[in-house]
């Protein structure tokens, strides 16, 4: 039958593919596909671990039943044997085996996918006895993932899809509660056409990600991830919003063709690459790429951006449990961003994690009863960690020594905060000349995304050489809405008039001092809002390389002289929206 679920649009173009359902908690098992005449080594992987859980269970039972009965544990016991019923059981063998043969996933994809079906035949279940049963069959699905998991190949290890292994004709969508930043990541070579997820709000970074991949998404589907079942057919429409589930080959029909419509509107743009972007006027307006992986700079040339805005270099560091990459390993990924940009400047934010950007997925739930985004996020961390701050700005200022780089430091509020960053910067050189280590200038620039400091910018120009808007978290700090929260998504309004007057104010104040200024939040992709910002004299746009022909091609056909009193209007009125609809 069927239905639709509402969400966010959140990275437009449609995607029409089977649905696969991934619990959250089982992200990081390796989601490939493999080749028809391979299936049968991986039911072999299967039959392995199965026999190596029982025989563990065995032994467990084994010495049990050794132990005098003073120490024995009869509930213990039957727990092992409802443990080794479950390993047998039909349904759980049956189902693996049709994911595997039928639909070529990976032994550790074909056992959680069918876990989850067998899940939710026991969340129906009325006995609450048998519905307790479900805890157990994930510990035994556990195990079992734990075995092969010294058997995966290093790829499959890190949960690499590969898509030169698809050997399936479907196209695959993904749907899910919720998938951090990190899992995003683990998806970015992936067989998936589309996302789906329960939560998550337009700017959440899930759906930065997923923009940054270019490719359909919807977030904050509220219960897409229960409607939907295992091998659904299911439109996903990035444009609109909109899941649909089981469509009719009528509903097929249409979103094939709004597929191919899209397609043809990015041939398109693609024309535009090298196209200088200069307005009616004659102003010349810099375009620039967010980027999360020193890899992205190849998207980022291709797009034709004149530079990095926006290295987000805390995907360096998230899903390591922890662990943070250290100097070296960090100034070998931002001199491969530097050489990527073939001469053309990076900008490379120092980390920020915290809120929904945490670094590893038990660091997001130890924060669940607190509030994240006011946190300790972004430069609070670094100055609360001065030796990983110090190795990080020593790597950014060695990369520095091949190419031109800006050191751009996130979420500063405090001017003892741009004190302490500014001596940690001066500390950090020292410590190379020290050591006879070579490095670079940089220009250091601020950005600007908590209302106190957009409201003291003349500080922030005393110190730094250019500021950056991150509008993301300046929207969000301004109205008092987390922005991956769905349930608060519809009061998210970067046409808010106070948010209006805070960009309007940084903005105006560098460019009376000269100073470079940019805006790299979303905003700065949104087409919609390219006039408005041409208008308020912003001159310097950074966002994904998706986004950048689109926006290219409105600045081509804008004319700022005529913009600049337009944009006062908009600052004043009391519904801006209204007028940038005309
Ligand atoms: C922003 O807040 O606008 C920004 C660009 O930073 P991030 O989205 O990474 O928080
Ligand atoms: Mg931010």
């Amino acid at each position: 039958m069927t239905f639709a679920v509402h969400g966010l649009a959140v990275s437009r173009g449609v995607a029409i593919g089977r649905a696969v359902i991934v619990a959250a908690s089982r992200i990081d098992v390796a989601h490939y596909l493999v080749p028809a005449e391979e299936t049968e080594a991986e039911l072999e992987r299967l039959r392995r671990a199965r026999v190596a859980v029982s025989d563990d269970i065995a032994r467990v039972q084994k010495s049990l039943a050794e132990m005098g009965p003073a120490d024995a544990h009869p509930e213990l016991t039957a727990v092992l044997d409802v443990h080794l019923m479950l390993l047998q059981d039909e349904q759980l063998s049956a189902g693996v085996r049709h994911w595997v043969v039928d639909r070529h996933y990976n032994a550790e994809w074909a056992l959680t996918t069918q876990l989850e079906v067998i899940s939710r035949q026991f969340d129906e279940m009325e006995d609450p006895y048998l519905r307790e049963r479900k805890a157990d069959l994930e510990q035994v699905v556990d195990r079992m993932l734990r075995v092969m998991r010294g058997e995966t190949s290093p790829m499959a290890a890190a949960g690499v899809v590969d898509p030169a292994r698809r050997d399936s004709e479907d196209p695959l969508v993904l749907i899910a509660h919720d998938l951090s930043p990190a899992d995003m990541l683990q998806f970015k070579q992936s067989v998936f056409a589309g996302f789906v997820t329960d939560v998550g709000g337009k700017t959440s970074h899930t759906a930065i990600v997923a923009r940054s991949m270019d490719i359909p998404a919807v977030v904050g589907a509220r219960s897409a991830s229960h409607l939907i079942r295992q091998d659904d057919w299911v439109i996903i429409d990035g444009d609109a919003g909109v899941v649909v589930v089981d469509p009719s080959p009528i509903v097929l029909a249409e979103y094939g063709f709004k597929r191919r419509q899209g397609e043809i509107e990015r041939e398109k743009l693609s024309r535009l690459q090298h196209t200088p972007a200069v307005t009616l006027d004659g102003q010349k307006i810099e375009l620039l790429a967010n980027i999360e992986q020193p890899d992205d700079t190849v998207a980022a040339i291709k797009a034709g951006a004149m530079g990095v805005g926006l290295f987000r270099s805390e995907f360096l560091f998230m899903g390591r449990e922890g662990q943070t990459p250290d100097e070296e390993e960090q100034y070998r990924a931002y001199l491969r961003a530097v050489e990527g940009m073939q001469g053309l400047p990076v900008t490379i934010r120092t980390v920020d994690v915290g809120a929904d950007k945490p670094l590893d997925r038990a660091a997001s739930r130890s924060d669940d009863h607190l509030n994240p985004a006011l946190g300790l996020r972004a430069i609070r961390w670094s100055l609360a960690d001065p030796s990983m701050f110090l190795a990080q700005l020593r790597a950014i200022l060695r990369a520095a020594a091949h190419g031109p780089v800006n050191l751009l430091i996130p979420m500063l509020a405090h001017g003892a905060e741009i004190r302490q960053t500014l001596q940690l910067v001066a500390k950090a050189r020292e410590q190379l000349d020290a050591a006879g280590v070579a490095h670079g200038p940089v220009r250091l620039g601020a950005m600007i995304e908590v209302p106190a400091a957009a409201l003291t910018i003349p500080l922030f120009l005393r110190h730094f050489d250019f500021l950056s808007i991150g509008t993301n978290d300046l929207i969000q700090y301004t109205l008092a809405i987390d922005r991956a929260d769905e349930a608060v998504a519809h009061l998210y309004d970067p046409l808010h008039p106070a948010v209006l007057h805070l960009v309007a104010n940084t903005i105006a104040q560098a460019n009376a001092q000269g100073r470079g200024v940019s805006v790299c939040g979303e905003m700065a992709g949104d087409v919609t809002m390219t006039r408005l910002l041409l208008g308020l004299g912003l001159r310097s746009f950074s966002m994904h390389p998706s986004q950048i022909l689109a926006v290219k091609q409105q600045i081509l056909r804008s004319d700022t002289s005529k913009l600049a009193a337009w944009a006062q209007e908009v600052l004043n009125a009391e519904e801006p929206a209204a007028l940038l609809a005309d």
